[in-house]
């Protein structure tokens, strides 16, 4: 195995293929030392840092069928099979990019014979289906790609991203060099120049600023993060305080969102900072999810699931989602404490068909403020809420995201879920669940369509 390159994320065209579908292309193209060929079709957005390809279904070539050895000697996917994916693709409204490999490690470039057979056909390609097309080319850590626009132009493909349990970047070299700021030597040490880069140039949301979503900004803005999108609606009462990082009693009745700039910007003068001060399901705050590297879920509301999910798994954004619930009898009586932070990875098994997205919840919570207190069969009890218990899983959700962006973890195809069960001294690891037939993390639903 090829240990995976740490390259930061860079401007321009990406494509971004979830685990489970790049496995199906590389088990595929990398089976053997011969030639073989592909074709993913993806949905397209906005980034942060330029378009975003979102790889939804790989097609694979059968050899000898599909893709045949021409009469100058090159392999090569056949009429009939790129007609039918280019059909598929005008018909649905998706990105075609043909997909093959080339034997080498940490660089990668079309061939002259490629680019021949570009110049020959994507012009007549990006005319049908009316949207970018293009060749991508891999090697085993490195790739390349070639995409012809609608609008005439060409660009080449800045980086191709594999969101798993390690946050793969492959370009068609990989990144060196780089010397963290002196004030990261120590984490940089673990992370290494590049990863401490990788770092300073994400772009992190997170949902939710009460007790879970203060520790985490306290920690991402100190990590280095180098942009943070903080989303939250509500006012600080007395009672949040035990609970929010360097809160006073002066901060009573002011927006969450203003205590979280205070602490992000006196933890990293140059954070950058997109502030919402308002409910996740507004379009500004769902339309700035989709522009992430990342989002922390800690906020509790089934709408709010609901929008980080479709994020998630329609704009191939990974996400976490973190939580903590202590169960209270009728008689007051402590139950068990429950406490998640549940990786979200896109095509991995989703929230909705974990079935943790409850259609009556919902349904309450799209109501406006009024109305949403009276449709609430039990009135709101406050729940018991504790710092410490936070801070276990946002802490467990922050290391893992800081693991996976510097490429730390030792198996990156681990993407369980974490339970724990404070009383019982236990750490649960859980396997979520995936519906084949999900509308949201599969084929057959909304996968990697993008902004359609
Ligand atoms: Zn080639
Ligand atoms: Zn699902």
């Amino acid at each position: 195995m090829v240990r995976v390159p740490v390259n930061p994320p860079t401007h321009g065209w990406s494509l971004t293929v979830p685990p489970r579908l790049w496995r199906e292309l590389t088990d595929h193209l990398f089976r053997d030392g011969g030639e073989h060929g592909a074709v993913i079709l993806a949905g397209l957005a906005d980034g942060p840092r330029g378009p975003r390809l979102l790889a939804r279904e790989v097609l694979l070539a059968r050899d000898g069928v599909d893709y045949t050895i021409g009469t100058a000697g090159h392999s090569a996917l056949t009429a009939t099979f790129v007609r039918d994916a280019v059909i598929r693709a005008r018909n649905e409204r998706l990105v075609y990019l043909a997909v093959h490999r080339h034997l080498g490690t940490d660089a990668v470039g079309f061939s002259r014979v490629d680019l021949a057979s570009h110049e020959r056909g994507y012009p007549a390609l990006r005319q049908i289906t009316g949207l970018p097309v293009g060749g991508i080319v891999l090697a085993d850590a490195a790739a390349a790609g070639d995409l012809w626009l609608p609008d005439g132009g060409r660009a080449a493909l800045a980086e191709l991203v594999v969101p798993g349990g390690n946050l793969v970047r492959l370009r068609p070299r990989s990144a060196r060099g780089g010397q963290a700021a002196a004030i990261h030597d120590r984490q940089a040490r673990l992370f290494g120049d590049l990863g401490q880069e990788t770092l300073g140039r994400m772009r992190v949301a997170i949902a939710g600023l009460g007790g879970v979503g203060s520790i985490l900004v306290e920690t991402l803005a100190r990590l280095g993060v180098g942009a943070l999108v903080l989303i939250d609606d509500e006012t600080v009462e007395d009672t949040n305080l035990p609970r929010l990082v360097a809160a006073d009693p002066s901060d009573v009745n002011a927006a969450k969102v203003e205590l979280a700039i205070r602490n992000a910007r006196r933890a990293n003068p140059d954070i950058d900072l997109t502030v919402l001060a308002e409910r996740i399901e507004t379009p500004r705050a769902r339309e700035e999810l989709t522009r992430c590297d990342w989002i922390f879920l800690a906020a509790d509301s089934h709408a709010a699931r609901f929008w980080v999910n479709r994020a998630v798994n329609q704009f191939h954004i990974p996400a976490t989602q973190i939580g903590v619930k202590v169960r209270v009898g009728a008689d007051g009586t402590i139950g068990q404490i429950h406490a998640v932070a549940r990786l979200l990875i896109p095509a991995g098994g989703c929230l909705w068909c974990n079935e943790l997205i409850d259609p009556t919840e919902l349904a309450i919570d799209m109501h406006p403020d009024r109305e949403r207190d009276a449709a609430r069969y039990v009135p709101g009890v406050p729940a018991p809420s504790v710092i410490a218990l936070n801070g276990l899983v946002a802490m467990e959700a922050v290391d893992q995201f800081m693991l996976a962006g510097t490429g730390l973890h030792h198996d990156p195809d681990d993407t369980t879920w974490t339970l724990y069960l404070p009383r019982d001294r236990t750490r649960i690891p859980q396997v979520p669940r995936r519906d084949p037939a999900c509308p949201w993390c599969s084929e057959a639903g909304q996968l990697g369509r993008g902004q359609h």
